[in-house]
């Protein structure tokens, strides 16, 4: 055999995987089918601006060992996401907290806070969907204005008809605090998520624009063990039927001017407008100097074979569907299927790379 591990996909899975096998000797080669590494954290250069290609990426962290890891590949330069929701022209802070609340009622304690919500609040020990699940959560304001609308959007359904699983949680904060993630590392690789592909894939072979299911027999004879981080049902020939994804469509407008909108992500929670957010891309490198500014407008969209599959659909029906997937994983010995796609759930970013250490070391055993 040529290679000790043939690894398909070069993102967050597949490029610490190669990185760490590497590091203890073994002959890797990675394949992507698309044209650059990096998969869906990829950014692109464009006026001295890191334009994420595949949506806003915010590195968030507890987890120190990752920290520290992706900072020894690439310096992170400071980030705190603060998100602001605009709903038909009224501008909200989130997460949810006492900016939020001012601005939706005039209220300066958390006391008075408190009060509001629970004024507002539909109480439902059973809800059967979304709407009452949100209602009983945050009341009849933050649901019309911040939620209603931008969960209809991202499903294409009808708050009264989604699952009331959707949302778990609405997390409430009663301090002054817009910072959206609660870890405790957060940031943004200085010169674009690119620069840490580039460095975990120094001196290991990448063949780009190749596609696994091209040549699958060759790729299957040219190494001991294949790592594989695409979608789980097509590697078994969609043998049991596909599993559902939820879509993305991006569009992405270079402006003569060098601030649009002044933060990098505004949401968009009204149902009549058709994206969710706007992004903003110089806005997550502070300091950036460019003259011009790129944003890109971002488009829920159903799924069907041969789109981008972006986010599971975590129902009961997938969720049955994935475990005969599972199945017929544990019978490939020599394949690791891994990443967000390899095992059909959401992953952030950390949780990706703690994956692939804690596969790499697996492997090494
Ligand atoms: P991917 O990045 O998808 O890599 C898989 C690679 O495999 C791709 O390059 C693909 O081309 C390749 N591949 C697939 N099939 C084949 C084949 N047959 N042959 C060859 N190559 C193949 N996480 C955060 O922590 N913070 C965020 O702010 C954040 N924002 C996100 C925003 C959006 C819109 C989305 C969709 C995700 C976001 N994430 C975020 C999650 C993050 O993108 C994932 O954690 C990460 O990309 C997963 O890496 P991966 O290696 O599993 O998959």
């Amino acid at each position: 055999m040529k290679y000790d591990f043939l690894i398909v996909g070069s993102g967050l899975f597949g490029s610490v995987f190669a990185h760490e096998m590497t590091k203890r000797g073994k002959k890797c080669l990675v394949i992507d089918k698309r044209s650059h590494i990096g998969g869906n954290c990829y950014t692109e250069d464009s006026d001295g601006i890191s334009v994420h290609k595949y949506g806003a990426h915010i590195f968030h962290t507890s987890d120190e060992v990752v920290w520290n890891y992706v900072n020894s590949f690439v310096p992170f330069l400071p980030f705190v996401n603060s998100p602001v929701a605009n709903y038909k022209g009224e501008l909200y802070n989130l997460p949810f907290n006492m900016n939020t609340f001012y601005a939706l009622w005039g209220v300066k304690t958390p006391q008075e806070a408190r009060e509001k919500i629970e004024a507002s609040r539909i109480a439902n020990a059973n809800p059967q969907n979304v709407e009452e699940q949100a209602l009983s959560l945050v009341g009849k304001d933050i649901y019309e204005k911040l939620i209603k609308g931008y969960t209809e959007k991202q499903w294409g359904r009808d708050a009264k008809e989604l699952p009331a699983f959707i949302i778990k949680r609405l997390p409430v904060r009663y301090t002054f605090d817009n910072n959206y993630f609660n870890d405790v590392y957060q940031g943004i690789p200085k010169g674009g998520y690119t620069k840490l592909f580039e460095a975990l894939l120094e001196g290991i072979e990448v063949r780009l624009n190749t596609d696994f299911f091209a040549d699958r027999q060759a790729f299957e004879t040219m190494a001991e063990t294949i790592v594989y981080t695409g979608t789980v049902d097509e590697f078994f020939d969609y043998c049991y039927g596909p599993l559902e994804y939820r879509s993305l469509r991006f569009e992405t407008e270079r402006l003569e001017t060098e601030n649009f909108q002044g933060n990098p992500v505004i949401n968009y929670t009204e149902r009549e407008i058709p994206y969710t957010r706007i992004i903003e891309h110089k806005h997550f490198e502070k300091g950036n100097s460019s003259p011009v500014t790129i944003v890109t407008r971002e488009y829920p969209d159903s799924w069907t074979l041969g789109k981008e599959p972006y986010y599971p659909v975590n129902n009961d029906e997938n969720a049955a569907l994935f475990a005969k997937y599972e199945a017929l994983c544990k019978e490939r010995k020599n394949v690791v299927f891994g990443g967000r796609l390899g095992r059909y759930r959401y992953y952030d970013m950390d949780k990706v790379i703690a994956e692939a250490l804690a596969s790499a070391k697996e492997w090494t055993k």
